[in-house]
């Protein structure tokens, strides 16, 4: 988690400083496209406006201040909003005009040219004047001032000269008040992003650059920030994935490791239990002090039957050794039922009649010879039987059924025992597993007989099923396919 939470922060950091500059060079670019768009916009304008002054000279010098010969000039040149003539004194010239404010105005441009000088820009009130010494016939020099018509400036000279632009950044033109005058495309949401002085022609306006709503560059890397965020979303569930299949599998391991070594106590202890009978009772019998014959049979009976139940469990560890080794082999051929049962409990009449069990074997007459492996089956069987004996409680019935049914072959070992929770049923089949219950805690076991009886019955394309409940039995039924399926 920390290296995880490490790059997403640098890398968080990274994509910020990335945004940063990304900014910043397109601030850089558009201040240099501005740029270049204004001084296009100087050229324009200075030849426009040059071809103007010149015929503006032509007339004065021709005609001095003709009127009408101005009226018509104008009439021509649409860029012209206003056109003033101011004499050397102040006294406006052109348009002849009694009204005050025409002579405030003609003073004040006066004022603000000074002396004599060639074409100059001057800002008076908001708007841009572009004025100029010439000289008339039959007077002095003459300062001539000229605002131009904004409308017509942005139809004719801004769109001419900046039509080719490229279309990635809005150009737009504002005057004095920051008001658009012209602009490229409609802006429509578009963000202003810098702006840059006509220097000379136009002094109060400005051209700028806009970003257009849809194609600004924060968006692009908006779009990387999500993805990077995603990126990292997947890779939290990915790791947190990770660390719960690594909890889970720690816990599976730890726990698989406590039931192997209660596996191995439980074994040993099984063994120990018919060892030390038989070495009592072969003693007994090896010191003589057993004079009557009668007696001295039933202690044979019990050093064969310990010696039964050892044989039986050791062959249930090593059978089970060789399952998980993958090296059990089944020899699958036909063979009779019947004898399989009685055999396999003929080994246990002795503990289950020392029990008082109550003993019921129902064989179905005419059972068809099954496809099996006896000694496996068989084995399960007992270890069917040895658990029905083992958890039984005080009402000792054990019920073994074999029938045909669905097809199959049915064994079924019933006891009226301890019973099992059905929340456990499924693990009952599980390797080394026990159930913990207080009822199961004296009895031994080593917990590798069931998952043995599954091993055997899925090796016979059956399968083994359970009844059961506390307090009221179990019945476990191996139930085996009447026809072979794999050996
Ligand atoms: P174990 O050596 O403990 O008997 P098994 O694999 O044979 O191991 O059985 C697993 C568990 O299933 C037992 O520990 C026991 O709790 C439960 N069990 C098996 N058979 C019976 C039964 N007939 N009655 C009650 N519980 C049983």
């Amino acid at each position: 988690m920390a290296p995880a939470a490490i790059v997403a922060a640098l890398g968080w950091i990274s994509l910020h400083q990335w945004e940063r500059s990304a900014e910043l060079l397109r601030r850089e670019q558009a201040r240099d496209m501005a740029a270049m768009a204004a001084d296009k916009v100087t050229m324009a304008l200075r030849v426009a406006e040059d071809r103007l002054l010149a015929r503006l000279q032509a007339t004065l010098a021709a005609r001095g201040i003709d009127a009408a010969a101005l009226d018509g000039l104008l009439a021509g040149a649409p860029l012209v909003r206003r056109l003033r003539l101011v004499d050397a004194s102040g006294a406006l010239l052109y348009p002849r005009s009694g009204a005050e404010a025409e002579r405030a105005l003609a003073r004040r441009l006066h004022d603000a040219a000074g002396a004599p000088a060639g074409r100059r820009e001057l800002a008076l009130d908001g708007e841009d004047w572009l004025t100029l010494t010439l000289s008339v016939r039959g007077a002095g020099p003459v300062l001539a001032a000229i605002a131009r018509d904004p409308d017509v400036l942005g139809r004719e000279v801004l769109a001419g000269s900046l039509a080719a632009s490229p279309a990635t950044s809005l150009l737009v033109v504002l005057d004095a008040r920051g008001r658009t005058v012209w602009a490229q495309a409609p802006l429509e949401g578009a963000e202003p992003l810098v702006s840059v002085a006509f220097r000379d022609a136009l002094p109060s306006w400005r051209m700028a650059v806009y970003q257009p709503a849809d194609d600004a560059p924060r968006a692009a890397v908006r779009r990387q920030v999500r993805l990077f965020m995603i990126a990292f979303v997947a890779l939290l569930v990915v790791i947190v994935a990770g660390l719960v299949v690594t909890w889970r599998l720690m816990r599976r391991e730890t726990e698989m490791a406590r039931l192997k070594s209660d596996f191995v106590a439980n074994v040993s202890h099984d063994l120990k239990t018919p060892l030390s009978v038989i070495r009592m009772f072969g003693e007994t019998l090896e010191m003589g002090r057993l004079p009557d014959e009668a007696r001295r049979r039933e202690y044979y009976r019990v050093i064969t039957r310990e010696a039964e139940r050892l044989t039986r469990l050791i062959d249930n560890v090593l059978d089970f050794s060789r399952i998980e080794g993958g090296r059990r082999r089944y020899d699958v051929v036909p063979t009779p039922v019947e004898p399989l049962v009685r055999e396999t409990l003929d080994a246990f009449a002795y503990p289950l009649a020392q029990q008082g069990f109550k003993v019921e074997i129902t064989v179905a007459p005419d059972l068809p010879e099954v496809p099996m492996d006896a000694d496996a089956v068989g084995q399960a069987l007992a270890n069917l039987v040895d658990n029905a004996i083992k958890y039984s409680a005080d009402d000792r019935v054990l019920a073994v059924d074999a029938r045909v049914q669905d097809g199959e072959l049915v064994l079924s070992v019933a006891d009226h025992g301890v019973g099992i929770p059905a929340a456990e049923h499924a693990r009952i089949f599980d390797k080394f597993y026990r159930v913990g219950a207080s009822e199961t805690q004296g009895r031994r076991g080593s917990g590798v007989g069931l998952s043995l009886v599954r091993h055997v019955a899925e090796a016979h394309g059956g399968r083994v099923t359970v009844e059961s409940a506390p307090g009221e039995g179990s019945r476990f039924a191996l139930r085996l396919p009447l026809e072979a399926a794999r050996a």
